[in-house]
């Protein structure tokens, strides 16, 4: 072609293109499985033949390396794209992303891997080591905030591939031209790319190498030109021989769309590393230089275009690998500016707001597993439904307790409305909710939860808890109706939770719970308070062997946090030391206590620290329990009296699981305490349970009309009839005792 002036052949830099998801996924990788793990992760890029950019690299035109959601994953590239194998590392802190040494190893490394596959010849069976890139990211989780910045090594090599001419494709392709039927090779090329040559149609195969060689084959009898299609190590041999690849054109889908003639034409990324493999494999030190004819195959709109096809007359000087990795180059990608900076994806701002706040509350949570927790079962801890009985002080309390560690079903059931002197201790309340007569509680409480937490599965039921000692009347009267009807809700409620919490102000209010979560084996929480004292405990297993639980007997309910329910099998491991229940100390039956009281005497008159505090443990028993080997059947730490299988040091990874907690305020004094069930209790021994199981609705008319049938029931009565025949007085028989002061 005569004398020409030779230049380096230039490269269009990558831009970047990263799928939003693939961030999401990179956050999810993180917090649930890589921790404060930073060690580089495999990443697969992938890149379409022909998409514009230019050798300065101009704003957003240049040629894009694209990142799909899957990628972290290993999820292999679309079958149309060509592979460029990568690597991301996250580093833990903002400081080690902008301190120049995590970016220089990162650059150093990925640069020593593209020299290792290209001195090895790896990259001539897998030439997606030549398209070699690194990613240096961190991922601020608490903002949604993903720094990241690529990096795509190259070589300085001393005497870079010059090229000679350019032209376009179509120029070369006409009849009895040099390259006449190359096209025609190149698409069938392309088809098997794309197809997964090979492969079975739905079968996933490794992605296509974005480079070969072709060979114009020996003219036959035919008149039609065939061009032998040859893969990178067979070009490196054709070089290798005498005729040094006489004929022999290099193809390469190019993903820069850049010039056709000598002064415009720039290749992509991958091929200025194809050059560097050429130089150190294909041609010896000392030899003249490889002429080479390069094809920059490109597309337009998915189809090869031979107008935008480049053939490139290349010289390739040979380049000494005995001399050790020639000069590394790091290109760092500029940013969307044009600046040598990284660049930030921010889902924060994109986001949803209730998605992001879903992410933030489980963030924190996740958290706890890098160092202090592992073991922490925020799935568990989600899937647990709890059910509040009372709305108030404790009700609050206990239910900010719960979305804090990720609880997302919380029924609330009260029967009051908020009254002006609820809001400064209740704290899901306001001004606004007492007005007009005051918003029912439960509602307003569940709304509130709701507003603080939009992920929060928040009920509410208007519920009044039937007590023993408040008669009702006669059966079919409209008192006696209106109370099996609430007992039947309430223990529908209770069927259809996986944990109650009884967290009301009166004593006997408690009883019907504590038989239902006995006769249904269902833990029950009980929190009281006195003036500057409080009670937290957990209630044992059922005391007879029931029906079993349908629920957990039913394999569809797998999500349920099987682990709390008494009723499963093998929950009763431990029979013979049943943990008491609140009733099990007392050897009177409830009875009204709200009768004959004044004032101070009615409401709970509490130091305002304590519910927060006895609503807070409460919360913490139930996480313990859930994260205990033996779950709700777990035995008593700590203050055993008499129990059979006391428990030294709990198998709970949260450490203590108390049977109860009695604190006092007035003395800064906590102790835990077990005791075991009672077998004269009113609320949770066999004679009553398994009195309930059988007689159903009438067990309960008589439990709330006559006073004396729960203590004649379990047998009370007559112990005290022996007793007060002794001449023995019962400490509290009356008056205090019957209060809520445990
Ligand atoms: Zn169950
Ligand atoms: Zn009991």
């Amino acid at each position: 072609a005569g004398l020409v002036c030779m230049a380096p052949v230039r490269f269009a830099p990558w831009r970047s293109a990263v799928d939003v998801a693939l961030w999401a996924e990179l956050a999810r990788l993180k917090l649930d499985v890589q921790r404060l793990d930073d060690a580089p992760l495999p990443l697969a890029a992938h890149f379409a033949p022909g998409q514009g950019g230019d050798a300065a690299g101009r704003g957003a035109a240049g040629p894009a390396l694209q990142v799909s959601p899957g990628a972290l994953g290993g999820e292999p590239v679309p079958r149309n794209r060509f592979a460029c194998a990568g690597s991301l590392r996250n580093v833990n802190t903002l400081e080690d992303f902008s301190g120049g040494e995590a970016r220089r190893a990162l650059g150093e490394a990925a640069a020593a891997a593209l020299w290792e596959a290209i001195v090895s010849g790896e990259a001539e069976r897998d030439a997606s080591l030549l398209g070699r890139f690194a990613v240096l990211c961190h991922a601020d989780l608490k903002k949604w905030k993903f720094y990241h910045w690529f990096c795509y090594p190259c070589f300085a090599l001393e005497r870079p591939a010059e090229l000679a001419a350019a032209a376009p494709l179509a120029a070369e392709e006409g009849e009895g031209a040099r390259c006449e039927g190359l096209c025609a090779a190149v698409l069938a090329w392309r088809g098997a790319c794309a197809a997964g040559e090979g492969a079975a149609q739905q079968e996933i195969v490794a992605p296509a190498a974005f480079t070969c060689g072709f060979r114009r084959a020996a003219a036959g009898a035919s008149a039609e030109v065939k061009w032998e299609r040859l893969d990178l190590a067979a070009v490196g041999e054709a070089f290798h021989s005498s005729d040094r690849g006489e004929g022999l054109v290099l193809a390469a889908f190019d993903p820069c769309a850049s010039g056709s003639d000598a002064n415009s034409a720039a290749a992509g990324w991958p091929v200025r590393n194809l050059l560097a493999l050429a130089a150190a494999r294909w041609v010896a030190p000392g030899e003249q230089p490889l002429r080479l004819r390069l094809l920059c195959v490109r597309e337009r709109r998915g189809v090869v275009s031979t107008t935008d096809s480049v053939l490139m007359d290349v010289e390739v000087p040979p380049l000494d690998v005995t001399q050790g990795m020639p000069k590394a180059l790091f290109a760092w990608e500029r940013n969307a500016k044009g600046k040598a900076a990284p660049r930030v994806a921010d889902l924060g701002a994109i986001m949803d707001p209730e998605r992001l706040a879903e992410q933030a509350a489980d963030l924190n949570l996740k958290l706890m597993r890098w160092r202090v927790l592992p073991e922490l079962d925020t799935d568990a801890l989600r899937a647990t439904r709890c059910l509040l009985l009372g709305a108030g002080t404790l009700g609050c309390a206990v239910a900010r307790g719960l979305l804090a560690w990720g609880v997302r079903t919380v029924t609330f059931t009260d029967c009051a409305r908020v009254s002006y002197s609820n809001p400064v201790r209740q704290s899901l309340y306001s001004f606004e909710d007492c007005k007009g007569g005051g918003r029912p509680k439960a509602q307003a409480a569940a709304e509130a939860l709701r507003a603080i937490f939009p992920g929060t599965d928040a009920r509410h039921e208007e519920l009044t808890i039937p007590m023993p000692g408040h008669p009702v009347g006669e059966e079919d009267s409209v008192l006696a109706t209106k109370a099996l009807q609430d007992a039947a809700r309430l223990r529908a409620l209770i069927e259809s939770h996986d944990a109650v919490f009884v967290l009301t102000d009166t004593r006997e209010s408690r009883w019907l719970p504590t038989l239902l979560c006995a006769a249904l084996g269902r833990p029950l929480f009980n929190t009281a308070l006195g003036f500057d004292s409080y009670v937290v405990m957990r209630h044992g297993a059922a005391p007879v062997d029931g029906v079993g639980c349908p629920p957990c007997a039913a394999a569809a309910l797998d999500e349920a946090p099987r682990n709390l329910c008494l009723a499963a099998s093998g929950a009763r491991a431990s029979a013979g030391s049943r943990l008491g229940c609140y009733f099990c100390n007392d050897v009177v039956a409830p009875l009204d206590s709200t009768r004959h009281r004044t004032l101070d005497q009615q409401c709970t008159v509490t130091r305002p620290g304590l519910a927060p505090i006895a609503g807070a443990l409460a919360v913490e028993m139930l996480v313990a329990m859930v994260h205990h080997p033996d779950g709700a059947a777990a035995p008593a730490s700590g203050g055993a009296s008499g129990l059979a299988a006391e428990e030294v040091e709990s198998k709970s990874p949260l450490g203590a699981l108390a049977h109860q907690l009695r604190g006092f305020l007035g003395s800064l004094q906590q102790l835990p305490v077990a005791g075991a069930a009672y077998d004269r209790c009113t609320a949770c021994s066999e004679s009553v349970v398994d009195a309930y199981r059988r007689q159903g609705d009438a067990f309960l008319l008589r439990a709330f009309n006559e006073p004396s049938y729960l203590e004649e029931l379990t047998g009370l009565a007559e112990m005290k009839r022996a007793a007060e025949g002794a001449d023995c007085a019962w400490d509290g028989s009356d008056g205090e005792m019957s209060g809520d002061d445990w």
